[in-house]
């Protein structure tokens, strides 16, 4: 059973928005007004009924809830509901040690409310437009820039810095065939945002980021300027915000469309098993040992967050999952020093940042080519390597990989 979302940008009116607002205040309280009790006054639930709080029991006084208070009543119950289990699962997952205590929700990160999929028809427009019917708030437009495959099992409307979006959430039932394409193996770097062993190039639009980034950094320093609580600097943030969501936008359409193609055409694909949270620690380090090359170091950072290499990877991961192809992952230790012709490890084939030439068979290779080669044969023949760091025991690859 695959689980997937599609999200859309949703066009609503100002009153619609408005609603949506008023939507998402309520279903915020009930949440947090459930957890307050689940929190607080467990132990006399539990004293007074013999029983603890419960999803069902919560349900009950929602229902009281609503019959008090028609401003309540006037939000889809469904929406107060899925609040009310979202909690539920929240504390499921405290207890069972996957998540931390469930805390309130708050306004501003938190507004959002969900639909049954059957209560939220559908319908086309025409070819770029469509409309989705939502209960107690009537049909709302949205861009549809693709098709939703699948039985739609929920419906979520959900607010960012770059307005209300509707996310179709679907279940398909769709066993994958085997992926029979070639293996590959994929360099992840700086200069190059992936490097693949076939010698292509993958490059995320580093202007149309540069370009967004220098306006964050603009809009920072004019947030900085801005007296607290002013309503001057409320603008500055929300301008911001959606500086910086449009920059995670751009960097998810790439990461869709990249590891889209990449899983279409290859049955196995080798990367390096890299902590990208290790190497994007601060090397600022303390005040008793202050760190060396701050600044390079946060340059560095900087790339490797743009490139977002964990959401790469993890898009990747299920996109192969679901064509039947293979994800696997490798030591990178010497990926970069080895040759990838012959298996001789020096750090002075490293000529340069670009290119990789082996000192002891002549092999001359672009750097990041030559480490995806590695990456690839340490993935897909793991025995030729003795142990991490030693030689690759094997004939030169000439034949099966020609060099570039
Ligand atoms: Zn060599």
């Amino acid at each position: 059973m695959l689980h997937r979302g599609y999200k859309f940008r949703l066009y609503a009116t100002d009153e619609q928005a408005a609603v949506f607002g008023q939507f998402a205040g309520v279903c915020r309280l009930v949440y947090n007004l459930a957890l307050e009790q689940r929190r607080d006054w467990w132990w006399q639930a539990k004293a007074n009924t013999g029983y603890s709080i419960s999803y069902a029991s919560q349900c009950r006084e929602l229902t009281k809830l609503r019959a008090e208070f028609d401003w309540i009543a006037a939000v889809s119950v469904t929406c107060q509901e899925q609040a009310l289990r979202d909690l539920d699962k929240a504390y499921s997952n405290f207890f069972a040690g996957r998540s931390g205590y469930p805390t309130p929700r708050k306004r501003g990160l938190n507004d959002a409310f969900r639909f049954k999929g059957r209560e939220c028809p559908w319908r086309k427009l025409n070819a770029k437009w469509a409309v989705v019917k939502l209960p107690k708030i009537g049909d709302v437009k949205f861009r549809l820039t693709r098709d939703i495959p699948g039985a739609i099992k929920n419906v979520t409307v959900t607010l960012d810095a770059l307005g209300w979006h509707v996310v179709f959430s679907t279940e398909v039932e769709r066993a994958a065939a085997p992926n029979f394409g070639p293996a590959v193996g994929i360099d992840r770097g700086v200069v190059h945002t992936v490097a693949l062993s076939d010698g292509r190039f993958m490059d995320m639009p580093r202007e149309r980021l540069n370009v967004l980034d220098r306006r964050a950094r603009k809009q920072a320093r004019k947030l900085a300027k801005c007296k607290r609580g002013s309503s001057r600097r409320n603008t500055a943030k929300k301008l911001l915000a959606s500086t910086k969501a449009k920059m995670a936008r751009v960097r998810l359409h790439w990461n869709h469309e990249r590891t889209a193609e990449i899983a279409r055409t290859h049955g196995v694909v080798v990367l390096e098993a890299l902590k990208a949270r290790n190497m994007t620690a601060s090397a600022a380090g303390t005040a008793d040992a202050p760190g060396r090359n701050v600044r390079q170091k946060a340059g560095l950072n900087r790339a490797i967050l743009n490139n977002a290499w964990y959401q790469f990877e993890e898009f990747l991961a299920y996109k192969l999952a679901e064509r039947g192809g293979e994800l696997r992952k490798v030591n990178p230790a010497f990926t970069s020093q080895a040759c990838s012709c012959c298996g001789t490890i020096d750090k002075a084939s490293r000529e340069s940042q670009a290119t990789f030439k082996c000192g002891h068979c002549g092999h001359t290779a672009n750097a990041d080519t030559n480490a995806a080669r590695n990456i690839l044969m340490a993935g897909t023949q793991p025995a030729l390597r003795t142990s991490v760091g030693e030689p690759l025991k094997r004939k030169p690859m000439a034949a099966a990989y020609p060099p570039l």
